[in-house]
C-alpha cells in the first residue's frame, strides 16, 4: 500500500531496479540496495538545472564508496564534515580543490589535516572557529554560514548552525584581520524543502546580508546555497532539473555575478536506494484494540532516524499490496520505547501482513546507512549492497 500522489515527471518509477533486485533475492538482515545509475542521473538533472553552479555532494547523506566514486566520475565536487569524509574523498581520487570543509564545528586537528591535504575552502559561523581556521589553515578562504528560518522544510536544520545576520559582517571583518579570505556566504534552506518557491523568503534574507557586506567593503564572490533539494516520499515534489533551475533563477536574480555553489545530499541519493526489511511481529495490545502494531526488523536506531517526530514519511511496499489495508502503528525492533516509527499518523498496510513478510522501504538512500553505524541492542547496523 502506497501513499503516492502523482510522481514528479523525473521521479524513479516503481518498481525501481533496486526494488526488482530486492524482489529476486533473500536477505538475512535489513539491507539498503543502492543503484548508482540513479545517483548519476540525479547528478546530471541537478547540474542541468543549476547551470554553471558547482555541485558539492554532501557526503554525509550517503558516504558509500561507490556513491562517491560514481559522483567523482560525473564531475561532482564534495562537501565534507570531518577528516574521515575528506579522507574518503581523497582516497577515491578527489582533488583537494574539489572538497569544501562545510561543517561549522571542526576539530582543530581536522582543520590542520585538511589544510595540509590542500583543502582551501572552509565554513565558519563563530569567532572561535575563525581563530581555529586562521591558526591551522592560514590564508584559507572562508564563507560565513547564516542562520535562516524556514518552517516549510520537512527536516529543518535551523538553530544549530549559522550566525545571526547582524553578526555576519563582524565575522567577515574578523576573518580579514586574521589573514583569512572571506569569500562569501552560505545557508541551508532546510532539508526536504519540497518546492522551489519555498526558498524565496530565505533567499531574500540572505541577499540583504550579502548586499550589506558588499557595501561594507567585502568583495564577496561566492554564494553557497547548501542543500534542501527534495526526494519523493509520496508527496508531490518538482522534478529535480526543474526545481534546480527555479532555485538557480531566484539565486541569480539576487546575487548577480556571484559564483554559485550547491550542496545537495538527500536529493542526490535518496531515490537511488531501497531497503529490504521484514515484519517481525503483528500484534494487538488487547482484543478491542483499534490498532495493530507492526514491528519491523529495522527502526530508529538501525537506519530510520529520520522518522523522529515522524518528519520523513517513507513509503512501504509489501508482497500483499492489493489486499484490504488498515492503519497500524509501525515500530522498530529494539527494546527502547522511543523506537516507534509512525504512530501520530498511522500507516496503512495490508491486513493480511504477518511475521516474516518482506517489506520494501522506497527512496531510502539518504540518511539511512549514515545514521546506522552502531548495532544498538544487538541489531546489526544497516547492510549496504551496491548494484
Ligand atoms: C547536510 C548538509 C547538506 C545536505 O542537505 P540535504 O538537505 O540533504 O540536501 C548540505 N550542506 C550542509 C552544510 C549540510 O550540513
Amino acid at each position: 500500500m502506497l501513499f503516492s500522489g502523482p510522481a514528479a515527471s523525473e521521479a524513479v518509477s516503481f518498481p525501481s531496479r533496486a526494488e526488482r533486485f530486492i524482489a529476486a533475492n533473500r536477505f538475512d538482515q535489513p539491507t539498503l540496495v543502492l543503484d548508482t545509475d540513479v545517483v548519476a542521473e540525479r547528478f546530471r538533472a541537478l547540474q542541468a538545472g543549476l547551470g554553471d553552479a558547482a555541485i558539492h555532494y554532501a557526503v554525509k547523506a550517503n558516504p558509500e564508496r561507490a556513491v562517491v566514486e560514481r559522483l567523482l566520475a560525473e564531475g561532482s565536487n564534495f562537501d565534507a564534515a570531518s577528516r574521515g569524509e575528506i579522507e574518503l574523498c581523497l582516497s577515491l581520487g578527489a582533488r583537494p580543490a574539489q572538497i569544501s570543509f562545510g561543517n561549522t564545528v571542526k576539530r582543530a586537528s581536522d582543520i590542520a589535516f585538511a589544510h595540509a591535504a590542500g583543502v582551501r575552502l572552509f565554513a565558519a559561523d563563530a569567532e572561535e572557529e575563525l581563530e581555529k581556521i586562521a591558526e591551522h589553515a592560514p590564508g584559507a578562504e572562508v564563507y560565513i554560514r547564516l542562520l535562516v528560518d524556514n518552517p516549510a522544510a520537512d527536516w529543518p536544520l535551523s538553530r544549530k548552525f549559522g550566525c545571526a545576520p547582524d553578526a555576519a559582517i563582524r565575522l567577515m571583518d574578523m576573518a580579514r584581520a586574521l589573514g583569512l579570505v572571506p569569500v562569501g556566504l552560505s545557508f541551508h534552506v532546510g532539508s526536504q524543502t519540497r518546492k522551489a518557491a519555498m526558498w524565496t523568503g530565505v533567499l531574500d534574507d540572505v541577499a540583504a546580508v550579502w548586499h550589506a557586506a558588499r557595501a561594507a567593503g567585502h568583495d564577496l564572490s561566492l554564494i553557497n546555497i547548501g542543500g534542501g533539494f527534495p526526494a519523493f516520499y509520496g508527496e508531490v515534489v518538482e522534478a529535480p532539473a526543474i526545481y534546480a533551475a527555479q532555485v538557480r533563477a531566484q539565486v541569480a536574480a539576487r546575487f548577480p555575478g556571484a559564483r554559485i555553489m550547491a550542496e545537495p545530499g538527500r536529493g542526490m541519493v535518496a531515490e537511488a536506494g531501497a531497503i529490504a526489511c521484514e515484519v517481525m511481529l503483528v500484534s494487538k495490545k488487547h482484543d478491542t484494540d483499534m490498532h495493530r502494531w507492526v514491528y519491523l526488523d529495522i527502526g530508529k536506531f538501525s537506519g530510520l532516524a529520520e522518522t523522529i517526530d515522524e518528519a520523513i514519511r517513507y513509503q512501504f511496499a509489501t508482497p500483499r499490496d492489493g489486499d484490504p489495508a488498515g492503519p497500524c502503528v509501525l515500530a522498530g525492533p529494539s527494546c527502547d520505547s522511543a523506537d516507534v516509527l509512525y504512530e501520530q499518523r498511522p500507516v496503512l498496510l495490508p491486513l493480511t501482513l504477518k511475521a516474516g513478510d518482506r517489506v520494501v522501504i522506497r527512496n531510502a538512500g539518504a540518511y539511512t546507512s549514515s545514521y546506522s553505524s552502531v548495532g544498538f541492542n544487538g541489531f546489526p547496523p544497516l547492510e549496504v549492497l551496491v548494484l
